[in-house]
């Protein structure tokens, strides 16, 4: 199906990132009429790149608990729901703690942490050191304790938004690449015209999600004068070859320092965990950091000793999310808008939420009711409330 074909449809979805073909999947799966449209090509954002994402309801904003729950029990229906693999592996996440004594990351807090993740249907237990040991020879000596979470895992993210799109595509979606989203006109019965590049145009009568991340705020801005203060970081990703007999269980986090330990497909040790390289927002290109990648292999050697000296196989800073300043995402409609609904502000972890998102962000936009689950994630609460 070209572009010029398509001119009315129920709900169009922008954005080919995960959580654009999620939500295009979910409404598709429930009978709706829906067309995805992605500028480039599917995971050519966020959702691309090398390595795997981390699926993980350990250690988040406990007002991220639900969504992060409803989540996890989609992951690992998720091959055979789609008809095609995400990649996922479930395999636990033992959140380290050190010497450090104050604040949230301290191990005094851990009780706390695992009885708000337990009270929320995340099963999770604390591990002591003697413990750790048997669950993952090898840490550091200043390490005390854990919280380990047991049905976190890791997937394959590219494939997993492809896998989204294609199922979508098998429930009736039409998938659009290359095609890019220039500006929206809401109408008052409700419907959307939605501009296109090279002038098409495209009616959506019941519906909109825009999911185009780094795109948004400029959407918001120039199409319904709304400023969403939004900023884009890429973290910046370091992939090192595993020392003779190195071996990793389980994916390891460190609640202090800036890392995530994560073995690839390929057998390399993946290092994370947010430091962002540089980028620049006008081009989208990224450019690795050398500070930032000492620091990060420190931060390895400093948690896993064996990982000192690791050859160093590639650094990555080709991808970019966004964040908000609460470190939790805009789940909501525009302002003044009921059919316009936004899903961005990922600060870094939107991906193992989207079975869930994309399923409340349908079940919103096809019922008409915001989900309880989408609540915190308001407009308003970053004083992006309201039309100027
Ligand atoms: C390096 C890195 C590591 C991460 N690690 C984790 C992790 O371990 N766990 C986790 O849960 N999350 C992680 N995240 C975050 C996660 O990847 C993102 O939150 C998630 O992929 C966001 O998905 P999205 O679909 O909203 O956005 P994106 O994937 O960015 O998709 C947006 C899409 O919209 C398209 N688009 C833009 N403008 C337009 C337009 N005008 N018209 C049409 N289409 C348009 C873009 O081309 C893009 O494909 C990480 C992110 C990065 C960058």
């Amino acid at each position: 199906m070209t572009r010029s074909s398509v001119q009315s449809v129920e709900y169009a979805v922008v954005g080919g990132g995960a959580v654009g073909a999620a939500t295009a999947w979910n409404l598709a799966r429930r009978g709706a009429e829906v067309v995805l449209l992605e500028a480039d090509e599917l995971a050519s954002g966020a959702s691309g790149g090398p390595g795997r994402r981390g699926v993980r309801a350990g250690g988040r904003d406990l007002r991220e608990l639900p969504l992060a729950r409803r989540a996890l029990e989609l992951w690992p229906e998720l091959d055979s729901e789609l008809g095609a693999p995400t990649g996922y592996r479930r395999n636990g996440l033992l959140s380290v703690y050190d010497v450090e004594v104050a604040g949230l990351s301290g191990w005094q807090s851990l009780p706390a942490r695992a009885q708000a993740q337990q009270a929320a249907g995340i099963p999770c237990a604390v591990v002591d050191r003697e413990r750790l040991d048997e669950m993952q020879p090898g840490l550091a000596g200043d390490i005390r304790c854990a919280l380990f979470t047991p049905d976190d895992g890791t997937a394959d993210h590219p494939a997993t938004t492809r896998a989204f799109a294609k199922a979508a595509g098998e429930r009736g979606a039409r998938v659009l690449e290359h095609t890019a989203v220039t500006a929206f006109e809401p109408r008052p019965d409700g419907s959307v015209v939605l501009r296109l590049a090279e002038g098409d145009e495209l009616r959506a009568t019941r519906g909109v999600v825009i999911a185009a991340n780094r795109a948004t705020p400029r959407l918001l801005a120039d199409s319904f004068d709304v400023r969403l203060p939004l900023w884009e970081k890429a973290t910046q990703v370091t992939f090192v070859a595993p020392p003779p007999g190195f071996s990793l269980e389980h994916q390891i986090g460190h609640t202090r320092r800036s890392l995530s330990v994560k073995l690839t497909d390929e057998g390399q040790v993946m290092l994370s965990g947010g430091r962002p390289g540089g980028w620049d927002p006008e081009t989208g290109v990224g450019t690795p950091d050398p500070e930032v990648l000492r620091a990060s292999l420190a931060d390895a050697a400093a948690t896993i000793p064996a990982l000192a000296g690791a050859e160093v196989l590639a650094v990555d800073t080709s991808r970019a999310d966004t964040s908000t300043i609460d470190l939790i995402p805009v789940i909501d409609t525009v302002p003044g808008l009921a059919t316009v609904f936004v899903g961005t502000g990922w600060s870094g972890h939107g991906f193992a939420l989207t079975p869930a998102v994309g399923e409340a962000l349908a079940t919103w936009a096809l019922d008409g009711e915001r989900p309880a689950a989408l609540r915190p994630f308001t407009f308003e609460r970053l004083g992006a409330g309201s039309r100027k």
